[in-house]
């Protein structure tokens, strides 16, 4: 652990001229009753830290849990001005995609990710296939592995699709969001599937979310999510140091069984359900990164604390080693109880509407 992503982070916002956000502003007013259902009967899960202000630091967001429908989110929100600050500059979120990435590794991402394009394979062969917070279009890439035939198309609010169109990685780049009305027209009924990988969790609303899903698949089309499940061991026993609280991105976490009854609701048949296969091996390399992230000293403008910075960082590299080997050897086991941390569920959409 040579840097940490707060480090580039910030590293970034100064080449740019950024000031940090002012929190007060770029951020809702605090909600009393669940997002999901509407109950008052909130629990704090992560109690917010005036002084984590960083994009990487646990604690900077405050995270909410509803007793009622175990519905778990940001508490407050971004502000709509900030979120859109953030998909114009890539950054923070981009910052916190690295960190996750390292954490999980390449090699790691793309296996995942082919398992969960194969776990399509029996249901149908697409033609066509929306990837909805495409990034840098990684989740295609390799789910053309598996569909070589399939037409593979992105749509991202960050300039990030357009660099996975110039790789080859998609062959259409759309940037956007899927719930806007321009972005819904374009692309209404025109796909067989439609995957979100670790994107549900980063919606303002994700009811609204998925039924503009529903609007560009083709009658009978499939629709692919993977997404962290808030109820799972790692997210109450870690706190503000589990991965999926800490990320700036994480709006909502909706725990799988919500999830199975809305779709249902919307009139789609649930085709597949997983715990296994979607486990994510980075609950412990990710605390540990969190931990130092919150203890370093803060960078000063002079770089006076970058030498102690550069100790410490470096005296961790072997812990963080073990802490890696350890969900990474831990895994095939932890996938089968209640510490793993993702669910997938592939679902059908009505084959006369959509
Ligand atoms: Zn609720």
């Amino acid at each position: 652990m040579r840097r940490t992503p707060r480090t580039a982070a910030a590293r970034r916002a100064e080449r740019r001229g950024h000031a940090a956000p002012d929190p007060a502003r770029s951020q809702e007013p605090r909600r009393e009753d669940c997002p999901w259902c509407g109950s008052t009967r909130l629990r704090t899960r992560v109690r917010a830290r005036r002084s984590a202000p960083e994009a990487v630091r646990p604690g900077a967001f405050g995270v909410d849990e509803c007793r009622d429908c175990a519905h778990v989110f940001r508490n407050p929100c971004p502000a709509a001005e900030e979120s859109a600050r953030r998909d114009h500059h890539d950054a923070p979120g981009s910052a916190y995609d690295r960190f996750t990435e390292r954490l999980l590794g390449a090699r790691e991402s793309a296996r995942r990710h082919r398992a969960a394009a194969r776990a399509l394979g029996p249901h149908q062969e697409p033609e066509s296939w929306l990837d909805v917070g495409t990034g840098h279009g990684h989740f295609p890439e390799a789910a053309k592995e598996i569909h070589p035939y399939t037409s593979f198309d992105g749509l991202d609010p960050t300039r990030r699709v357009h660099q996975a169109r110039a790789a080859g990685r998609v062959e259409e780049a759309h940037r956007g969001h899927l719930t806007d009305p321009a972005v819904l027209a374009r692309l209404r009924s025109r796909y067989d599937v439609l995957s979100m990988v670790h994107h549900l969790e980063r919606t303002p609303d994700p009811r609204a979310e998925l039924r503009a899903a529903l609007a560009v698949l083709r009658p009978g089309g499939h629709l692919l999510i993977e997404a962290a499940d808030p109820g799972r061991a790692f997210g109450r026993l870690l706190g503000r140091r589990w991965v999926p609280h800490g990320s700036p991105h994480h709006l909502h976490l909706v725990p799988p069984a919500n999830l199975l009854t809305e779709l249902e609701a919307l009139g789609c048949a649930i085709v597949a359900t997983d715990h296994r296969e979607p486990h994510l091996p980075y609950d412990l390399a990710g605390a540990l990164a969190l931990t130092l992230a919150r203890a370093l000293p803060t960078p000063d403008a002079r770089g006076r604390t970058a030498p102690l910075r550069t100790a410490l960082a470096r005296a961790a590299v072997p812990l963080a080693a073990t802490a890696t080997a350890a969900d990474h050897v831990l895994a095939p086991l932890l996938r089968r109880t209640r510490f793993a941390n993702a669910y997938r569920v592939i679902a059908r959409t009505p084959p006369s509407s959509a």
